[in-house]
């Protein structure tokens, strides 16, 4: 049996508030872009926390990424609170990409310091995939435009699992501190609150939970 975690919505706003200083301190980003559906909300919330006074709303533009498939033995769970664990996916594939023409003629990709933000780091596919075409859209925008400027990838998740990752990601993303995860987690399944079809219950799940790590805390103390 797979183990669950789950959160609540007022956790998911205080992981992002917590990680929005070392987020404004590292990189300051001038364009988020959330993958879709999980970093949607995880997006919003930080760019509350992103706002510089005087300075805009740092613009969101969203992506749609899918790579995992859900398995016919998993929906017969009928779970209300966050589902079950999918079939992992090998392959990502595209529902959504970038209208940068909403943020006006002259924007693109160059020059420019992104931030990449999912909720979760699982096997990495995705996240590889995501800087890897978005690098491919600024090359090519590069090209087409023939302006010059380095463009900075930095992405914000969550959770990070800490297991073997099927993904990579850029070396110098890495080492110059450009990846941040809220929090580094086991291999459990992550039930976020956008995913609850009986909010009410999955709080009560995620309460519950809280309680019995606090007295097993206590109890290893
Ligand atoms: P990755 O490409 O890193 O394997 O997976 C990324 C996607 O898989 C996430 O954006 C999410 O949709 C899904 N996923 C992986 N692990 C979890 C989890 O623990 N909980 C939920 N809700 N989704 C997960």
């Amino acid at each position: 049996m797979v183990q669950k975690q789950y959160l609540t919505y007022n956790d998911v706003h205080k992981l992002c508030q917590e990680a929005a200083p070392e987020i404004l301190e590292k990189f300051q980003p001038q364009l988020i872009i959330a993958i879709g559906g999980g970093g949607y909300i995880p997006a919003r919330i930080l760019r509350s926390f992103l706002k510089q006074p005087g300075s805009p709303n740092i613009p969101i533009q969203a992506i749609g990424l899918s790579l995992y498939e859900t398995l016919p033995s998993d929906t017969t769970t009928d779970s209300p609170v966050g589902g079950a664990p999918e079939k992992e996916g090998t392959e990502v594939i595209r529902t959504q990409w970038l209208d940068l023409s909403a943020l006006g003629e002259m924007f693109n990709l160059v020059g420019k310091r992104v931030l990449i933000v999912d909720e979760v780091d699982d096997t990495r596919r995705t996240l590889e995939y995501a800087v890897r075409e978005l690098e491919k859209d600024v090359e090519l925008a590069r090209a087409k435009l023939g302006v010059q400027g380095e463009t900075k990838f930095s992405i914000f998740v969550l959770h990070n699992k800490d297991k073997e990752k099927k993904g990579t990601l850029p070396k110098d993303m890495m080492e110059e501190g450009r990846y941040m995860a809220a929090r580094t987690v086991g291999d459990a399944w992550i039930c976020y609150p956008w995913e609850a079809t009986d909010i009410d219950e999955h709080d009560r799940l995620a309460k519950s939970q809280g309680v019995e790590e606090h007295a097993e805390h206590n109890k290893l103390a």
